[in-house]
This record gives structure tokens, C-alpha cells and sequence, in this order.
């Protein structure tokens, strides 16, 4: 749990939030900002600030990201047309939340 971090504030249940799935690893909602029919958010339990600051003993936590994104795109209906998957990475790439997270798009027509 960090101090000012929105992520971590999900988390913690001070920023109220659907989850549309939670493991022991991450949750993931919808962005809230969506940028796509589909814009969902894959954010590890974890306090991890960027892809910069993965270690080999988060290897587990990427993923198990990644599958949970294929899993959610499958649930949704829309793995067969197609999605994309993202980090954005530190200020230069776009990121603005600094807790990791995996950006799931899809569900265009
Ligand atoms: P990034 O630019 O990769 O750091 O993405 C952060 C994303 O978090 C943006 O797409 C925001 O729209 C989204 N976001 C910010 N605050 C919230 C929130 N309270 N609930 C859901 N999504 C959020
Ligand atoms: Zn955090």
C-alpha cells in the first residue's frame, strides 16, 4: 500500500470500484476512461511503480496478468476479433498511475 497512489486506493476499498474479477494476484475494472468499446484494467495486488521496477520474483505477477487479459477477453466475447494489450511505461509513455497495471482494448465493430 502506498501513500497517494490510486491503484493502491482501489485496492484498499477508499476509492470504491467494481471488480469484474479478483484473484490472490490482481483485479481488474473497467478504465474510466475508456479509450475502446472494451477498456479494462489489469492491476496487480502488489505495489509495483512501473515495468521498470519488475524484479524476477514478480515474473509470476506478469503473467499471471497477461493470462487473466486473455481469460476476461474470452469472457467478454471479444478474443476472437481482437484485442490489445498494453503498458504504458513512465511519464515519456504515457503513464500517469505509477502501480503497474495492464491495459486491455478491444470490442470494436
Ligand atoms: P496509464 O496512462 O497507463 O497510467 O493509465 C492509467 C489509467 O487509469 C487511465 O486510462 C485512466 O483513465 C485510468 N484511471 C484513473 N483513475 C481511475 C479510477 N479511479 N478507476 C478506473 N480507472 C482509472
Ligand atoms: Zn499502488
Amino acid at each position: 500500500m502506498e501513500k497517494d497512489c490510486t491503484f493502491c486506493k482501489i485496492l484498499s476499498g477508499e476509492i470504491p470500484t467494481a471488480y469484474l474479477f479478483e484473484n490472490d494476484i490482481a483485479v481488474v475494472f473497467k478504465d474510466i476512461k475508456p479509450i475502446a468499446p472494451v477498456h479494462l484494467l489489469i492491476v496487480p495486488k502488489k505495489h509495483i511503480r512501473s515495468v521498470n521496477d519488475l524484479t524476477a520474483d514478480d515474473g509470476k505477477i506478469v503473467s499471471a496478468m497477461i493470462t487473466i487479459a486473455r481469460d476476461m477477453a474470452k469472457k467478454l466475447s471479444i478474443a476472437a476479433s481482437g484485442y490489445k494489450l498494453f503498458f504504458n511505461v513512465e511519464r515519456g509513455g504515457g503513464q500517469v498511475i505509477f502501480h503497474l497495471h495492464l491495459h486491455l482494448i478491444g470490442g470494436w465493430k
